[in-house]
């Protein structure tokens, strides 16, 4: 496939510059109609779409179309945020003035995605962007350039019919050469990037050496803790889907498994059972539950993760093996480890999940926060004490806490991103929106008088 030259990124970056000269000056709701719009005609392309990318990303259909329904979830999201751009207004000090604040778009906002959501991550980025008076230039993940196409040519064909080409653009390349432009141009403003923490740190110290903005969505290593008084069903339900769906590429796969010890050899079994009943293989095929690893390259990390696992000591309970057939298959895996084994400390991005027994909630704790990411967390209990203790300030350190429901599959209306490696970014809902403005203070005096704020005088 073509990629994009130096010449054509440059010729991209200018349009998207002049179309923000106008676009930050159309009234928000008429922004907001237009990203209503572009909803409609995903709506109309779901099921294309969805297969699509199931085709090019190899997670199974169900999740390809749930992708594509959170694009049209984000636009229905920021069609209401475009009305909702909403400043403070607070007291001065000072006689007759007005202090107030309010928010103006940043410029051209670049999104540089992963390729495990080929689509969605741009949508929480690009909707409410747009509704917020910005441009986009999205640089999709070199495994997935199709999707972001697709998405594209439908968009486009929208903006044109509004008279808007130019709000949100693409440009296809790798991280050397459209990437790092990106991250050391000025004219982004505001930089948001979802990918492994390696590329996340160098990118964001070539932006913040710009005194860029940057968004950091990062690798994770959830945990889930499943007490002694657990609703098992739900537990091991839960577990499967965070550890299989999507074949263990998600930023919020689950990875790391805390049992109490009273539940934890019949936890470990039912597990075990639950994976042997798994299918793997051909994504489009209703009965598979895990498609295949994104590439040749994902498939011998795997492998080389697997002997090393064994190699220090961890014990494979179930899978640990390439499948010998086309495609880039591997088989769902779980280990048995002791509590603070080494390796379990860095994101392996396939379905390997480590299994820890532990005495006590206080020991979980301890042992699920020790990980140098922070983004989703889960524990399974029906006691309030327990799932208010993990939820409060000495409890999960990690951007999503979650009780009873598994680390994986995050609704749009909460701010979704996490702590530590995982880079302190939010996306989404909540008031994610301001992240994509720049808030202006602005004191009105209407009286005869110049006062001075702290009653300092200054005459002549
Ligand atoms: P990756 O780090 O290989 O690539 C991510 C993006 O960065 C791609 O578009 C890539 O081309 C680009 N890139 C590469 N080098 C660059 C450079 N020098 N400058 C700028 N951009 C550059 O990640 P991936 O393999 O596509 O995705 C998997 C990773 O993403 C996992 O670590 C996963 O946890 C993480 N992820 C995080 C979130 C989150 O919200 N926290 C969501 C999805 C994925």
């Amino acid at each position: 496939m073509a990629r994009a030259t130096r010449e054509d990124y440059e010729e991209v970056v200018r349009a998207g510059l002049a179309a923000f000269e106008r676009w930050r000056m159309e009234p928000a709701p008429r922004r907001g109609e237009v990203v209503r719009q572009i909803g409609e005609e995903l709506r109309k392309h779901k099921l294309d779409l969805g297969t699509l990318v199931s085709l090019e990303n190899g997670k199974i259909l169900t999740e390809g179309l749930g992708e594509v329904q959170e694009m049209i979830d984000m636009a229905d999201f920021a069609v209401g945020q475009s009305r909702q751009l909403c400043g403070l207004v607070m007291q001065s000090e000072r006689s007759r003035h007005r202090m107030f604040e309010q928010w103006h778009p940043l410029g051209t906002v670049g999104v540089i995605s992963a390729f495990n959501f080929p689509v969605a991550v741009w949508a929480w980025n690009a909707f409410l962007a747009a509704a917020c008076g910005d441009v986009v230039l999205w640089k999709p993940a070199s495994p997935t350039p199709l999707c972001a196409l697709a998405v594209t040519r439908i968009v486009d064909r929208v903006l044109a019919e509004n008279g808007w080409r130019g709000v949100l653009n693409l440009v296809v390349g790798s991280g050397a050469e459209v990437g790092d432009p990106m991250a050391d141009d000025p004219r982004i403003p505001l930089v948001s990037l979802t990918g492994s923490t390696a590329v996340g740190r160098k990118a964001a110290g070539r932006i913040a050496a710009r005194f860029g903005r940057s968004i950091m969505e990062l690798g994770g290593n959830n945990g889930i803790i499943v007490l002694d008084d657990a609703d098992r069903e739900l537990a091991l339900r839960a577990v499967l889907f965070g550890a299989v769906g999507t074949a263990g590429q998600r930023c919020t796969s689950t990875r790391r498994l805390f049992l109490q010890r009273g539940i934890a050899r019949e936890f470990t079994d039912r597990l075990a059972a639950a994976y042997g009943r798994i299918v793997v293989g051909d994504p489009l095929d209703p009965a598979t539950l895990c498609g295949p690893l994104v590439d040749r390259d994902a498939v011998d990390t795997f492998a080389a993760a697997v002997e090393r696992i064994r190699g220090d000591g961890g014990e494979i309970l179930v899978g640990g093996r390439v499948l010998d057939r086309p495609g880039f298959f591997v088989e769902p895996t779980v280990v048995r480890a002791p509590l603070g084994f080494p390796f379990s400390f860095e994101e392996t991005f396939a379905p390997i999940l480590y299994v820890f027994e532990v005495d006590s909630l206080d020991q979980a704790l301890r042992h699920h926060n020790e990980v140098p990411q922070g983004l989703s967390s889960s524990i399974f209990t029906d006691s309030v004490r327990a799932s208010e203790r993990f939820l409060s300030a000495e409890g999960s350190d990690c951007g999503i806490a979650n009780v009873n429901i598994g680390t994986s599959g995050a609704e749009i209306g909460g701010a979704f991103g996490g702590e530590k490696e995982t880079g302190g970014g939010r996306e989404a809902g909540s008031d994610c929106w301001k992240a994509y403005m720049r808030r202006q203070t602005c004191t009105v005096n209407f009286s005869p008088d110049l006062p001075l704020a702290q009653g300092v005088k200054f005459e002549i």
